[in-house]
């Protein structure tokens, strides 16, 4: 084995890679459960997708449980998506199943990844492209490691028809649209409400429902979507994650097979 022959190939094989995300169908921003089962998704619908995550590892909030128990629990709409990609279940009782924490992120990484989505950790996105009067039309990305060294180093940029805004409870795009651009949300206020106190029923039910383009070429997933709804938290039940995420892969493709916003 020769090192430089093993530089080469991982340079030449990233570079191809990036090379090819600069025009994308659908950029998700963020790795954890609703931004990968959307790529999961999209993967399997065949639409030219990647997801855009700042940390090491992709997973986002899966791997910790609740209060670092790693277990999680999904209702039966949930198991459904874990039956689906091969994660066990193990029955609590009627409508609670409980899941391995650490299985469940390992493969839901998996499936995005075998199903054609490719993710980029280590890469913080940091700005929208704004486009065709208000349409959120690119990304602009850069190393995470430059942001936690304060570094001075400018971004790049990619072209995409449509973004999900996968980032937790952040909603980070929807912060950037908001502050930087004035862009008023589709929401009651026209901004980000914040999201509310725990109330599992009505916070699961509602962020699958509220998966939706909440500005022009931008649809929230999860978290972002409780956040940026101002719709009650629901603590460590993660089937509204996945239903969220599925919702907003559906929403796209069907946005992409008819070349508008919704
Ligand atoms: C304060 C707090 C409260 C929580 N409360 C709840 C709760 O009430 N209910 C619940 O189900 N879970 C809660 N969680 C746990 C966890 O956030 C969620 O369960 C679940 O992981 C959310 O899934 P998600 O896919 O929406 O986002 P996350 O799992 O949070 O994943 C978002 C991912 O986006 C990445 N990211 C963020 N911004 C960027 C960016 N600009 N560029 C690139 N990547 C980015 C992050 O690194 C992260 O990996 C909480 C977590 C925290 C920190």
């Amino acid at each position: 084995m020769d090192e430089v022959t093993i530089s080469r190939a991982i340079i030449e094989s990233y570079t191809k890679e990036l090379l090819d995300a600069m025009e994308l169908d659908v950029a998700i921003v963020g790795a954890g459960p609703a931004g990968m089962i959307a790529g999961y998704y999209l993967g399997k619908a065949g639409v030219k997708t990647a997801i855009f995550e700042r940390k090491l590892s992709a997973g986002g909030g899966i791997w910790g449980g609740g209060m670092m128990f790693n277990k999680i629990v999904v209702q039966e709409e949930g198991k459904v998506i874990l039956d689906e990609v091969g994660i066990a279940t193990e029955k609590y009782r009627e409508d609670y199943y409980v899941a391995d924490a650490v299985e469940t992120a390992s493969t839901l990484c998996s499936c995005a990844v075998k199903a054609g989505a490719k993710i980029f950790n280590l890469m913080s996105v940091e700005d929208v492209v704004i486009r065709e009067g208000d349409r959120v039309s690119g990304l602009v990305l850069n190393w995470s490691p430059v942001f936690m060294a304060k570094l001075h180093i400018d971004p790049l940029a990619i072209r995409v028809k449509l973004v999900i805004d996968a980032t937790g409870h952040a909603c980070e795009i929807c912060h950037i649209v908001t502050g930087k651009l004035g862009g008023k949300l589709r929401t009651e206020t026209g901004g980000v409400i914040g999201e509310k106190s725990m109330w599992a029923e009505v916070g699961e039910r509602e962020v699958a429902r509220n998966a939706r383009e909440v500005y022009p070429g931008l649809i929230v997933a999860g978290m972002a979507a409780s956040a940026v709804f101002g719709l009650p938290r629901m603590g460590p039940v993660f089937g509204g994650m996945f239903l969220s995420g599925k919702e907003a892969a559906k929403l796209a493709v069907e946005m992409l097979r008819q070349g508008t916003s919704a």
